[in-house]
């Protein structure tokens, strides 16, 4: 996707993972971009679910693409996944990030050190790519 690029840029070296936010380009998007995008973004996501999963193999109920200020993604306890539209215009790193991470929660609903090693199993560097998303600003709790 080309405007993500508009609203980020990736910054990588062997350390660090840092994505610069272009406050400017935050705009209220007009009902039908959000319409759009929440599509492009509902094949991403359903896309990489079965990509990653072909590696895990877990097995989830519904997934709702939605348009939530404060989270990225989250899991139920029935197996539900959601996912904020707005991840389309993340870099593709940091998409993946967010889906192994609730991929991984339909296996442990918690933030243990056994929840952190199966995401690693998939994303080694996984801590700079939480780093970096825990930075933008518009979903900073
Ligand atoms: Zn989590």
């Amino acid at each position: 996707m080309k405007i993500f690029y508009d609203f980020f840029t990736l910054l990588k070296d062997r350390h660090k993972l840092r994505v610069r936010w272009r406050r400017n380009n935050i705009k209220r998007s007009s009902k039908r971009t959000y319409i759009k995008d929440k599509e492009i973004a509902r094949a991403r996501v359903h896309q990489k679910l079965e990509h990653f999963n072909q590696y895990y193999g877990f097995t989830w109920g519904r997934v709702a693409i939605r348009n939530q200020r404060s989270r990225w993604g989250s899991c139920s306890k029935k197996g539900n996944l959601n996912f904020n539209y707005r991840i389309v215009y993340l870099p593709e790193e940091l998409q993946d990030y967010i889906i192994v991470h609730e991929l991984c929660h339909l296996r442990m609903f918690n933030h243990s050190k056994a929840f952190w090693a199966l995401v690693g199993e998939v994303i080694p560097d996984y801590k700079i790519r939480r780093k970096a998303l825990k930075s933008i600003p518009s979903l900073r709790r």
